[in-house]
This record gives structure tokens, C-alpha cells and sequence, in this order.
């Protein structure tokens, strides 16, 4: 993979932004936990991809999606924290990226920060239209 190694510190097959790494002093160990999580979501990433191509039925992929969906979210939570940002689901982006997402991506794009928007009919997030029905 080319990359700016001014830009950006190489760790496997993740780039951190040495910049950002600095303006929010995180700390070696942080870091390794960062790397840690972006692993952790790759894995995901393509066990979502496994689901979707199995001959599971449409309720089953629903529910194992809904699972590793819920997982990243935490995920995303913890890296927050690490990164030293405030924890809000407004800023999560490798939610949105599960393969099999049919959320609204440019929609998302231009909600960044403000907030997320699910397709109740997506695979992965149908389960965030049942929450709010609940609130
Ligand atoms: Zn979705």
C-alpha cells in the first residue's frame, strides 16, 4: 500500500494520522488497543460478508448482522475513547460500513456529526428503528 509517511504512521494494514495522534496525546499502550479494534472490525467486516453469501435465511443474517452491529457500535464507543473524543454515536462511521448496509450513505455523509440516519429495511440496522419505536 502506497502511503505519506509524513502523514501517517503504518501499523499492519491500519494508518493512524500522526497528527491527530499527537493533538490527542495518545499514548503507545492507547494505541496498541486502537490497532487492536480496527483488527477486531476487518474481522467483522468479513464475517458479515460470509453471512450475506451463506445460505442462512433472511430472519437468521438479520439477527447475526443485528449482533456484530451491536458489537461494532461498542467498538466504535471504546475507540472514541481512546482517540480522545467525546462518545457519540452522531460520529460513528465503521457502523455504517457493515457489508450489507443499505443505510443512506450520502445522507450519512452530510449528517456527519449532526446525526445517523437507518434504513429500517437494512439488514444490518433494521434493529435501530425497533429502539426508537421503544423510546
Ligand atoms: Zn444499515
Amino acid at each position: 500500500m502506497e502511503y505519506d509517511s509524513e502523514k501517517w504512521e503504518k501499523h499492519g494494514n491500519h494508518l493512524l494520522n500522526k497528527k491527530l495522534l499527537e493533538e490527542q496525546s495518545v499514548s503507545e499502550e492507547q494505541k496498541k488497543h486502537i490497532i487492536r479494534i480496527y483488527d477486531i472490525i476487518d474481522k467483522l467486516y468479513k464475517k458479515s460478508e460470509k453471512i450475506l453469501d451463506s445460505d442462512k435465511t433472511q430472519e437468521e443474517k438479520k439477527e447475526i448482522l443485528k449482533n456484530i452491529s451491536v458489537r461494532i457500535e461498542n467498538l466504535e464507543y471504546q475507540l472514541q475513547s481512546l482517540w480522545g473524543f467525546p462518545l457519540s454515536e452522531k460520529f460513528h462511521k465503521y457502523n455504517l460500513n457493515i457489508p450489507g448496509c443499505t443505510c443512506p450513505v450520502l445522507d450519512n455523509l452530510d449528517n456527519y456529526g449532526y446525526e445517523r440516519i437507518y434504513n429500517c429495511e437494512c439488514l444490518v440496522h433494521w434493529w435501530k428503528c425497533e429502539n426508537k419505536e421503544d423510546n
